[in-house]
């Protein structure tokens, strides 16, 4: 039987919040823009957004925050049914609140 590893290393979790760098939409040249008929409310963006800024609506749908979405673009990366758009913004420009 093989023993467990004693020199393991514990990283600690660390949860991403809203907010913490600031405006972040100033700085994006791009943002997302969901498209409800396509999504499947897999969660997979919620869970993947860096900076937390993906919440559900009542009915199960991703709503961004795009006053802090960074404009990263990784909610579409992973997103599994394209049903997240990349729109050009300006830099310290446009925002949906
Ligand atoms: S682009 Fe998507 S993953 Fe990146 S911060 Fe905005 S909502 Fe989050
Ligand atoms: S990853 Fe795509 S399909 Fe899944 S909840 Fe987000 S937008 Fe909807």
């Amino acid at each position: 039987m093989k023993e467990k590893s004693s020199n393991r290393k514990i990283h600690p979790i660390v949860r991403p919040m809203a907010g913490v760098a600031g405006r972040t939409s100033e700085w994006r040249t791009q943002r997302p823009e969901l498209k409800n008929e396509l999504c499947t409310k897999c969660m997979m963006c919620v869970i993947h957004c860096p900076d937390d800024v993906i919440n559900l609506d009542t009915n199960g749908f991703p709503v961004i925050d795009q006053y802090y979405c960074k404009g990263c673009m990784i909610c579409q990366e992973v997103c599994p049914h394209s049903a997240i758009d990349e729109i050009e913004t300006l830099p310290g420009g446009e925002f949906d609140a």
